[in-house]
């Protein structure tokens, strides 16, 4: 049986982490639409430069670029078995688009999984990235800090201080997961009226969150 997947949650939640994980295991198409953003930006096609400018100003890609960048991927043929979406939908009007498209194809979700991690807890993990602006090493001050505080280790940016990218400083990180509360939020709803939607304790390690989600994919019958 096909099994068709959505991941949500916040920045930093650990969607991509697990959405890879459950690809692999199932041999589905990992279907993030930030990589697919990235990509089209990367290669400077028409779309790409439209997202561009979208990204460059702070904004989310419009609901109707984003639903045919997706509609587009869908109908690939590796997505017949199954396939984990990573990003999208976003919005109510993003998943009202994915209801329709699926049954134009006499097709529905499978499963709906929502990571949950604290909104503190989201801004440490988000805000733990320092970079030294001389060689371009990240640190994560959390997980592998520099021997010495907030400098880095090399010897030859020795006194060099690390710096913090405007993405990963808190008021940036707050501002997203702002945005992230007023559009994604209302998807809980959504989903959770027909039942389709599964929690998941975010802060657990990866290695527990998969087995989880496992389980609840088993017993929807999506595996
Ligand atoms: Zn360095």
């Amino acid at each position: 049986m096909a099994g068709r997947v959505v991941i949500l949650g916040a920045p930093g939640a650990g969607k991509g982490t697990q959405a890879r994980r459950v690809a692999r295991k199932h041999g589905w198409p990992h279907i993030s639409t930030g990589d697919i953003f990235r990509s089209h930006v990367d290669h400077k096609t028409a779309i790409g430069q439209k997202i561009e400018s979208y990204m460059h100003s702070g904004q989310l890609v419009p609901d109707d670029l984003a639903c045919q960048i997706v509609v587009e991927r869908l109908a690939a043929p590796d997505c017949t078995s199954g396939y984990i979406l990573d990003g999208f939908p976003r919005s109510v009007p993003q998943a009202e688009s994915l209801d329709q498209m699926l049954s134009d194809r006499h097709e529905s979700l499978d499963a709906v999984i929502l990571l949950t991690v604290d909104d503190d807890e989201l801004v440490e993990r988000l805000t733990s990235r320092w970079t030294c602006p001389h060689c371009g090493k990240i640190y994560n001050v959390k997980f592998n800090p520099p021997k010495r505080e907030n400098q880095c280790d090399k010897p030859e940016c020795e006194g060099v201080r690390l710096v913090q990218r405007e993405d990963d400083r808190e008021d940036t990180v707050r501002s997203r997961l702002r945005v992230y509360h007023e559009t994604t939020e209302p998807l809980i709803q959504h989903y959770g009226r027909r039942s389709l939607l599964q929690r998941v304790a975010g802060g657990a390690s990866p290695e527990a969150i998969e087995q989880e989600i496992e389980g609840m994919l088993t017993a929807q019958g999506a595996s």
